[in-house]
């Protein structure tokens, strides 16, 4: 069989997460807006965990948040919206978790990415907004939200 990182040599990360099948199917809740949740069960954490490896290879094995490698035993998911894992807009879909060093993860928390915005630093895609804050993951700079928002 094809290993994940052959099936996905040349493909973009879209064309990747669209590859994803479900192991457990059963085990996965559908919600309103095409959300889907891995029930508490062994299936479903199975699903889930299945689901945490498969975007770590869509990442090239690489942290969201900080751009450096990540193993497969310190990877966490994190959930691109903060209000993700919790309560009740959580979405465990490919699509909405992304590879993450458990260390990253907690310093997120719950602050939101700040879409569309790069690190006037380094130019890192990811930029991580507070209310009125912004830090980067990768080299570590923080400075003020240019609108406050
Ligand atoms: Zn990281
Ligand atoms: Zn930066």
């Amino acid at each position: 069989m094809e290993s994940l990182e052959q099936q996905f040599r040349g493909l973009s990360i879209e064309q990747r997460l669209a590859l994803y099948e479900p192991l457990y199917p059963s085990a996965v809740e559908l919600k309103k807006g095409s959300r889907q949740i891995c029930k508490n069960t062994p299936k479903g954490w199975t699903e889930y965990r299945r689901r945490r490896n498969f975007v770590w290879e869509v990442y090239d094995r690489k942290c969201w948040l900080c751009g450096q490698p990540v193993s497969s035993e310190e990877v966490t998911a994190d959930h691109r919206d903060p209000r993700g894992m919790g309560g009740g807009s959580r979405d465990d879909r490919v699509e909405a978790i992304r590879p993450c060093h458990g260390e990253c993860n907690t310093r997120r928390g719950s602050r939101r990415i700040a879409g569309g915005e790069s690190c006037p630093y380094c130019e890192h895609g990811v930029v991580v907004g507070g209310k009125k804050d912004r830090e980067c993951f990768r080299c570590n700079a923080k400075w003020e939200a240019v609108n406050g928002v």
